[in-house]
């Protein structure tokens, strides 16, 4: 006790001789990468207080959670999540994230593809208010910032519409927002040019963070897969954020095998003084809508209404089903888009292939889709376009993190950490557990600047979670994507059980996050 004491001082929390809760003799990883030990973790209120050999030093504990032949680990945190986009305005089930706190996720960073909060403040503090299940940062949305100023238009931004969208960035910034993020394979931020991102980027520049990206071209749409990472590295580089490759992938047969292509970019850009990573989620199929997999951008310019004139136009529609043949072959044919969702109107397509409804309908696969967006509107697809070669490759890269891009109607939302972990670490094994709870949590808060989460470690926030190697996997799958994962046995946010013997008690202990900005 008398070397701990002065460490403990030093980290800011209380000396540890009696704890509120001791997990006891589990396997930890402690997310710094290092070798997995066996010792015990004293948690007191809110923070972790004492990791160590609980009998040799005596602590008392109020409560012990057995976890010989269990792991524990930190909470993992998300880095790159849709499952809390329209916050604060979501349900309570919605805002509990219960899919996640199964999978052991207990921070995520909402706000990906560009579509981030720009009342980052206000945001966080009511949703905090109403209740989270798991902690919650935001990053803003460059996609945001560009609909409040120009609405669904794809021309070029003036002078001063750039000023303005700049303004609204340095604006969340200041409220705590992590990073800006962006979605320019998407329309309308499709039609902004390099130079305009940069320029309205740079009102986060005085504050740092990250710039995650669902880049321009994870395939060969537009311009290609490997001048979109150059894109996005110049976009980090010139704005002076890190670049972050949100849900990395070699989308498409045209791209299959460019995994290591990509790696090398990254690398050579390290090389050369810019901090750039990515994140990745385990699945083969990416999830999105019909209309963003198939339509040419410049169909969808102005919005749902301008599309519906031009499908309309005969001579117009010929020209987007020419495009949308040859997409749908990029992505794999009509046999790898398999329809999940939308409202009520979708509901007779859900669970079958674009194949099968073409042939139920007797049309061709193009035609079948355009109608599909014309009549029904963008029925969300699991689009199964990656091949297991190149998810491996960039899994074992020291700079690939997890994140699960979690969304309606795919089974990422509920199963990705424990797939990983299943099928990556258990089964196969790809990559190691040390790597597996390092790229799940300490290296998302290195990454990102989360203080004091990501580790086991004395002095750090109690989220901490406790799972079974032998029986964690995930359930959901493309056809059930909502079914909660099984194996966590405990998660702790905050100190506080929101999943406890593998059931989750509904306690709502997360809370609303703000980086702490100093302006350089
Ligand atoms: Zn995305």
């Amino acid at each position: 006790m008398t070397l701990l004491l002065p460490l403990l001082l030093l980290a800011g929390a209380p000396a540890a001789d009696s704890v509120d809760l001791l997990v006891r003799g589990g396997t930890v990883y402690d997310g710094s990468g290092r070798a997995s030990r066996r010792v015990d973790v004293g948690i007191r209120g809110d923070r972790i207080v004492f990791v160590g050999d609980a009998a040799q030093s005596r602590i008392a504990a109020g409560r012990i959670v057995e976890a010989a032949g269990l792991i524990v680990a930190p909470g993992f945190i998300d880095p790159h999540t849709h499952s809390f986009e329209g916050l604060p305005n979501l349900s309570e089930e919605r805002r509990r994230n219960t899919g996640a706190l199964m999978q052991g996720v207990t921070t995520v960073v909402t706000g990906a593809d560009g579509r981030g909060p720009l009342e980052v403040a206000r945001v966080l503090i009511e949703a905090e208010r109403l209740g989270l299940g798991t902690n919650t940062y935001a990053l803003t949305g460059f996609g945001s910032a560009r609909a409040r100023v120009m609405g669904n238009s794809s021309a070029p931004a003036t002078p001063a519409q750039i000023d303005s969208m700049k303004a609204l960035i340095a604006k969340a910034m200041s409220e705590g927002a992590l990073g800006v993020g962006s979605g320019l394979f998407y329309a309308p931020q499709s039609y902004a040019t390099t130079e305009e991102v940069i320029a309205v980027l740079k009102g986060a520049t005085p504050y740092g963070g990250v710039y995650d990206t669902h880049q321009r071209d994870e395939s060969s749409y537009t311009i290609g897969l490997l001048n979109s990472v150059r894109e996005a590295i110049r976009i980090g580089r010139e704005t002076g954020l890190t670049t972050n490759l949100g849900h990395v992938k070699a989308l498409g047969v045209d791209v299959w095998g460019k995994a290591d292509s990509v790696l090398l970019l990254m690398r050579e850009a390290r090389a050369s003084g810019h901090q750039v990573v990515a994140d990745q989620y385990p699945w083969t199929a990416s999830g999105t809508g019909l209309g963003a997999s198939l339509l040419p951008r410049w169909s969808q310019a102005g919005g749902r209404d301008s599309l519906l004139l031009r499908i309309a136009d005969s001579a117009t529609r010929d020209r987007i089903l020419v495009e949308m043949r040859d997409n749908l072959r990029r992505r794999g044919g009509d046999s790898t888009l398999l329809l999940t969702g939308g409202g009520a109107a979708a509901r007779p397509y859900v669970g079958k292939t674009l194949k099968q409804v073409a042939a139920e309908k007797g049309a061709a696969a193009v035609e079948t889709a355009l109608e599909l967006i014309r009549t029904v509107g963008d029925i969300g697809v699991a689009s199964f376009n990656m091949n297991e070669r190149d998810i491996e490759t960039f899994m074992k890269d020291p700079y690939v993190m997890t994140s699960s891009d979690g969304s309606g109607g795919h089974p990422r939302l509920y199963g990705t950490y424990p797939r990983k972990i299943r099928r990556y670490v258990l089964d196969k094994p790809v990559i190691t557990m040390e790597r597996m709870v390092r790229a799940s949590s300490g290296q998302v808060a290195a990454v990102y600047g989360i203080p004091d989460r990501g580790e086991i470690t004395e002095g750090a926030f109690a989220d901490v979670i406790v799972f079974d190697p032998k029986t964690i996997r995930e359930e959901a799958t493309y056809v059930e994507p909502v079914k909660l994962s099984t194996g966590m046995r405990w998660v702790f946010v905050n100190g506080q059980a929101a999943v406890a013997e593998g059931v989750p008690t509904g306690v709502l202990a997360g809370k609303g996050l703000r980086k702490v900005v100093q302006e350089k």
